[in-house]
């Protein structure tokens, strides 16, 4: 008898191996390439104004798609649960070098799927079920991994929330000290989701320090003007700093945590991986990784400079044509306009906007008086249009385009449109073939 089982009539399988290993997606499944090719030209066509967006490179792309992919590992460099992981290894060390030597930190875990992946962790790692916790309000721009009620964060430890100052909406440091002082947090988080302004890091420093606070920066929005040397760094003052890799970093999507102290090491590589992760997703890393090396290229500064640039002259030029921006500016990528004294909502606003190929999302202002389904905001962010080279006179002509259209002084949608759509396709982009 023969080990090898005989073939069964009407296998094909080893048919397919060539077109297997050798085809491109258009020719393996024209349904996904055409859905891929429609979001191409939807991205490339349109003023994309979502604050957490951008646009990668090439390289970053292609590093997502790379043969990472098939790999699997657990652990840590040198301490895997599974062979073969030298490589990853190799390219894991590289990822952390690069992330450290960006934002200066001693340490780096780029393990985390997402930002609040990376939040949940350090959160497990520093407290205990119950531990108070001292974050900004999710009303008042906090994010939902901060401890919203919706969120495990706010399911497993107490959350106590800080606000803004009502006369001109930047954080109430004043109030952070008060609560800071009664509750007695374990833990103080800096940093949000529609905060448009630098945060006071040396006063969260010191409030935490007076306390015995451990205090956590989240910088997911601002991290690409951290890098780029445009705003304060984080890792200077905080415990610990957890961001997004995306957004206005523009890499690849995921999150990544950085620290200072070596005591920290142990408890949060360990609340990552066991703890609320299994393996990592290598080829994510990989472009972790290549997006990280971009930050530490002196074109990044250029870049960081031209986001903060195009930020403060979207939003002057929106309250030069009569919108009510949050805070009257930005120092940060994103923008938040204030459309309680217009006849629309955050929800009939974004879906305006959408008619003239400007894409944002409806975002809570500050004690909003609408659900989070409907708001009374827009958040605007200019990372992604920067990336594809705007330039202010044009993202100022966006402003005005935005103001006029959520004052309804547009008479000619279709020419708005059509102007939109000019600007954004005369942009670079991507080969589209
Ligand atoms: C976007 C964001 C996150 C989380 O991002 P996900 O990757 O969507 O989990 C966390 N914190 C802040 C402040 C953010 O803005």
């Amino acid at each position: 008898m023969s080990a090898v089982a005989p073939a069964v009539a009407g296998d094909v399988f080893e048919d397919t191996l060539g077109t297997y290993f050798g085809s491109g997606l258009d020719a393996a499944d024209g349904d996904v390439a055409t859905l891929i090719r429609a979001e191409g030209q939807r991205q490339s066509g349109g003023i994309e104004l979502i604050a957490s967006e951008n646009v990668v490179s090439r390289a970053v792309l292609e590093a997502q798609g790379s043969w990472f992919c098939n790999k699997t590992v657990e652990g840590y460099p040198g301490a895997r649960y599974h062979g073969g992981a030298e490589v990853a290894d190799s390219l894991e060390t590289l990822g952390e070098r690069r992330a450290c030597a960006v934002f200066g930190a001693g340490q780096a875990n780029l393990q985390p799927h997402s930002g609040s992946q990376a939040n949940l962790a350090v959160f497990s790692a520093l407290l205990k079920p119950g531990d108070p916790v001292l974050s900004l309000d999710l009303k008042c721009g906090g994010h939902l991994s901060h401890g919203s009620r919706a969120n495990i964060s706010g399911k497993i430890y107490q959350i106590h929330a800080y606000g803004l100052r009502p006369d001109d909406g930047r954080i109430d440091m004043d109030q952070v000290r008060d609560a800071a002082r009664e509750h007695r947090p374990k833990l103080i988080v800096a940093g949000g989701s529609s905060y448009p302004r630098e945060l006071d890091l040396k006063a969260f420093y010191e409030i935490a320090e007076s306390v015995d606070a451990r205090l956590l920066v989240d910088m997911a929005h601002f991290a690409g003007l951290v890098a780029g040397g445009v705003l304060g760094n984080p890792v200077d003052y905080a415990d610990i700093v957890t961001t997004t890799t995306y957004k206005s970093l523009r890499g690849a999507r995921g999150g990544m945590i950085l620290w200072n102290d070596d005591a920290l090491s142990r408890p949060l590589r360990t609340a990552v991986f066991p703890g609320v992760q299994g393996s990592p997703l290598l080829h994510m890393m990989a472009a972790k990784a290549v997006g990280l090396g971009e930050a530490l290229q002196p074109a990044f500064k250029d870049y960081a400079r031209r986001v903060q640039n195009n930020a403060r002259a979207l939003a002057d030029e929106m309250m030069a044509h009569g919108l009510d921006v949050v805070t009257d500016g930005t120092d940060t990528p994103l923008i938040l306009v204030d459309l309680t004294g217009l006849e629309t909502d955050g929800q009939t606003a974004s879906d305006a906007l959408s008619t003239i190929a400007i894409t944002c999302n409806k975002n809570l202002i500050p004690d909003d008086p609408r659900p989070p389904t409907t708001t009374s905001g827009l958040r605007f962010g200019v990372s992604a249009m920067t990336s594809r080279g705007i330039g202010e006179p044009d993202i100022r002509r966006v402003g005005k385009w935005i103001a006029d259209c959520l004052l309804g002084r547009i008479q000619d949608p279709g020419q708005v449109r059509r102007d939109a759509e000019r600007m954004a396709r005369g942009l670079p982009f991507y080969p589209m073939s």
